[in-house]
């Protein structure tokens, strides 16, 4: 296997995983370059989902093809807003809203525990009967007050004690070395090179 589609349209995702995939001879392609339609992601689980985006990928593109799926998880809501984290306060997405969102659903809630979870699906072939799935954690705690500029999403809500800050607050490299994503492709990669 030297080229891999990835079934995404986000051109930061594209650059993160084409970097990681450069050293094993595997080059990225986006699937925008095979006009592949969204998928349908109508799944109650990130591994259904994922699977789903990278089967459809595969079948369109007829190459192996690569999707994620990551949301946060929070406790005290028995794992809400999980799969449907992108779009927690409706349409459009709004990270605003849905950060509101969440610390409206928690007021009053001493259980602040979260986790951001992300599911990597590798399918050789649409109709891989084994195909590679890696899944990464990263787990913190909620926060009322919003801190840190960078990243995206529920960032800066997500406080994590052993760094005293958000992960809005970290720079770019640590935060892919230590999050559900860079935890999630360390680990297909080893995957891969174990396998290919
Ligand atoms: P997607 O899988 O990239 O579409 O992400 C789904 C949603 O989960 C995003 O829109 C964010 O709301 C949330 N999310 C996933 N990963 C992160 C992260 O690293 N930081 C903050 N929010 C995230």
């Amino acid at each position: 296997m030297n080229r891999l589609v990835l079934a995404s349209n986000n051109a930061g995702k594209l650059r993160e995983f084409s970097q990681l995939f450069a050293p094993l001879g595997i080059e990225l392609l986006p699937q925008s370059a095979f006009n592949v339609s969204e998928a349908e992601e109508p799944h109650p689980t990130f591994v259904e989902n994922a699977l789903a985006k990278a089967r459809h990928c595969a079948r369109v593109t007829g190459l192996p093809s690569l999707a994620d799926d990551s949301g946060l998880c929070v406790a005290a809501l028995d794992g809400a807003p999980g799969v449907t984290s992108a779009r927690y306060a409706g349409e459009p997405k709004s990270d605003t809203r849905n950060n509101e969102k969440l610390l409206a659903s928690l007021r009053g809630k001493a259980n602040r525990r979260a986790h951001f979870v992300c599911v990597l699906a590798l399918c050789r072939h649409w109709d891989d009967p084994q195909p590679l799935i890696a899944e990464g954690e990263w787990h913190g705690e909620i926060i009322d007050t919003p801190d840190g500029t960078g990243g995206f999403g529920y960032d800066p809500l997500f406080y994590l004690p052993d760094y005293s800050c958000t992960s809005a607050a970290l720079d770019v490299e640590e935060k892919n070395r230590i999050s559900h994503r860079g935890k999630a492709l360390q680990l297909l990669l080893k995957r891969l090179q174990v396998t290919t």
